[in-house]
C-alpha cells in the first residue's frame, strides 16, 4: 500500500459562539427564523448556531475561523445571511479531501424555547450540509445560574471522514 492509499484518520472540529438579544429584530438560528421579540445583534444576521457550526468545520482542518475568511471589519458582510459562512467552510473542507460525518450541538438560551423548532434546525442544518437529519444533533438548555439570559450561546462539535473517491 502506498502512503497515498493509507486512509486519513476522521478530523473532530469544535466552535463556539454567543450573541447578545436585541428587540425587534428577526431571530435566525440555524437558519430558520423563530417567532419572538428579539433577535440575535451581530454584523451579519446573527445566526449563532451557524457560526458555531462554521469554526467548528474550520477548526476540524486547522484553517483558522470565521473572522479569517470574512472580517467583521469588511462592510461586506453586514446583515450577510448566515449560510454563506457555512458554504465556505463546507468548500474549504472539501478542498482538503474530507466531508461532514455528523454533527452535535448544544443551543444555552433563557428563551424562547428551541424544542418547537428543534426539528425544522435540524432539517435545515441536514441540508445545508448534504447530510440525513439523523447525523445533525439539536440540543437546548436554559442557562442555570449562568447569567446569561440576554445572549444565545452555541457549542458545535463535527466530525469529518475522508472523501473516498471512487
Ligand atoms: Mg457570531
Amino acid at each position: 500500500m502506498s502512503n497515498s492509499q493509507v486512509p486519513r484518520t476522521p478530523r473532530i472540529g469544535y466552535g463556539w459562539d454567543s450573541h447578545e438579544f436585541q428587540p425587534g429584530i428577526p431571530l435566525k438560528i440555524g437558519g430558520v427564523l423563530i417567532p419572538h421579540h428579539a433577535g440575535l445583534a451581530g454584523h451579519s444576521d446573527g445566526d449563532v448556531l451557524l457560526h458555531a457550526l462554521t469554526d467548528a468545520l474550520l477548526g476540524a482542518i486547522a484553517a483558522g475561523d470565521i473572522g479569517t475568511y470574512f472580517p467583521p471589519t469588511d462592510p461586506k458582510w453586514k446583515g450577510a445571511d448566515s449560510t454563506v459562512f457555512v458554504r465556505e467552510a463546507l468548500k474549504q473542507i472539501e478542498e482538503a479531501g474530507y466531508v461532514v460525518g455528523n454533527v452535535d450541538s448544544t443551543l444555552i438560551l433563557a428563551a424562547p424555547k428551541i424544542g418547537p423548532h428543534a426539528k425544522a434546525i435540524q432539517q435545515h442544518v441536514a441540508e445545508l450540509l448534504g447530510v440525513d437529519p439523523s447525523c445533525v444533533g439539536i440540543k437546548a438548555k436554559t442557562p442555570e445560574g449562568m447569567g446569561t439570559d440576554n445572549a444565545a450561546i452555541a457549542h458545535v462539535a463535527v466530525l469529518l471522514n475522508e472523501i473516498c473517491w471512487p
